[in-house]
């Protein structure tokens, strides 16, 4: 039998945290449900994935530093080889854990977030004060010369808060910003939104919100990240150039544990494709079953390709359309 061959690892090591964000999509945050691998299997993992031939690691949560074995896992990656990003919303962050972090030659990016332009508007999505320690996290870090990449997600209040943050960004020179509206397009109406007072964007703010970006990428272009908006240009090209490979999808580029081992292609909760549980292997067979889902996703692929024709796309929004497809 013939597996799948991983490059990249995207492992959810808990799911608990210690802020508890309005939008958190995960089982712990606000949910405070949180089933989590032991030490061992999570270590039985990475050397798994690394023998199959593994690359990169993306060790996120939750929230990392809520496990306490968080840095013999990092030793353990380090020992390995495997380059790896680290994300944390910062808030446990000291000079302690810092230093230790950029002391791991493995490094590759800190990931971490800021969710509006003033620590009072942070604070009123996440109900911590995380503001200032995610940017002396990245201050730290930018002058390590260690890339730090940072997520903007923003409720539908604080949208015209995008250039702000661009600016009080634009100075490190090794941060790149991804920003986001909170939740997916067009899955409530305008109405609906306004009556119940929720963050997401609607539909119309969304169109005004990529018209603005586009504007922001062109003037902070070195700040940006390049993944934030696709147009039916990039999607194109890029399933060209990869059609003859049989297992292309636009979405197939890496697979995700999550804290009860379910192994599954996506970041994404309520996935109904699960491979099996990472701890007992990692290894997904590339049997019928496999090649049925690679199809499923092509025609994903057609679909997140035919709504780039109507506007452009932001990236969240393609889980969605996977998602819808295979469900
Ligand atoms: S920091 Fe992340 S995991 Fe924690 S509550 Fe916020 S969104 Fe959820």
């Amino acid at each position: 039998m013939e597996y799948y061959k991983l490059n990249s690892l995207y492992i959810e090591v808990t799911h608990a945290c210690n802020q508890h964000c309005r939008h958190c999509y995960l089982d712990g945050g606000i949910h405070k449900k949180c089933a989590e691998m032991t030490t061992e299997q999570i270590k039985n993992i990475f050397a798994e994935f690394k023998a199959q031939g593994g690359r990169y690691v993306i060790f996120t949560g939750g929230e990392p530093l809520m496990r306490s074995d968080v840095f013999e896992l990092l030793d353990c990656l380090e020992i390995l080889g495997l380059r790896f990003t680290f994300a944390s919303n910062s808030l446990g962050m000291n000079r302690e854990r810092l230093e230790k972090l950029a002391s791991y030659r493995c490094l590759e990016e800190y990931f971490t977030s800021i969710l509006g332009a003033t620590p009072e508007k942070h604070k009123a999505i996440c109900g911590k004060d995380s503001f200032e320690s995610a940017l002396n996290a990245i201050r730290f870090f930018d002058e390590k010369g260690i890339s730090t990449f940072v997520q903007a997600t923003l409720a539908k209040d604080y949208l015209d808060d995008a250039e702000e943050i661009l600016k009080l960004l634009s100075d490190f020179q090794n941060c790149s910003v991804k920003i986001t509206p909170i939740a997916s397009l067009g899955c409530k109406s305008e109405t609906e939104i306004e009556e119940n007072k929720e963050l997401i964007v609607s539909p119309k703010q969304f169109a005004e919100f990529h018209k603005n970006l586009s504007e922001l990428c062109e003037k902070y272009p070195n700040c940006v990240g390049d993944d934030n908006i696709l147009s039916y240009q990039q999607i194109s090209e890029t399933i060209d150039e990869y059609k003859e490979n049989p297992l292309y999808s636009l979405f197939w580029h890496s697979v995700c544990v999550r804290p009860n081992g379910d192994l599954s292609f996506s970041y994404n909760m309520n996935n109904p494709f699960v491979f099996g549980k990472a701890y007992e292997s990692i290894k997904i067979p590339m049997d019928e079953k496999f090649f049925e889902y690679i199809d499923l996703l092509k025609k994903a692929d057609e679909l997140v390709l035919n709504d780039a024709k109507e506007h452009e796309v932001e990236y969240d929004t393609l889980v969605d359309k996977y998602l819808s497809v295979l469900k």
